[in-house]
């Protein structure tokens, strides 16, 4: 029985043959998506797909792009929601 960690389908799995003849299972770490808009889910430049456990260790710079909303939109998402904001403003 794998451990309760590995009883996941979306881990990669490969059949290994052991020396003796025996078969044993080999797990692939599970796959990460790339960050994405959160208004149109365009793929964010500039910020690794990394397990939350990776991201942890990168540096705050490492995480997000520096710009309003950098790492939740994207440049394009962010241009229409300023020019919005400026429109929609009262005078
Ligand atoms: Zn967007």
């Amino acid at each position: 029985m794998p451990r309760p960690a590995q009883r996941t389908r979306s881990r990669k799995r490969s059949p290994k043959r052991l020396p003796g003849g025996g078969a044993t299972m080999h797990y692939k770490k599970e796959k990460t998506g790339a960050p994405r808009c959160a208004r149109c889910s365009r793929v964010l430049s500039g910020i690794p797909g990394l397990a939350q456990s990776k991201m942890g260790k990168l540096t705050a710079s490492q995480k997000r792009v520096q710009r309003m909303h950098g790492g939740q939109l994207c440049h394009a998402c962010l241009k229409d929601l300023l020019k919005l904001a400026v429109r929609e403003r009262p005078v």
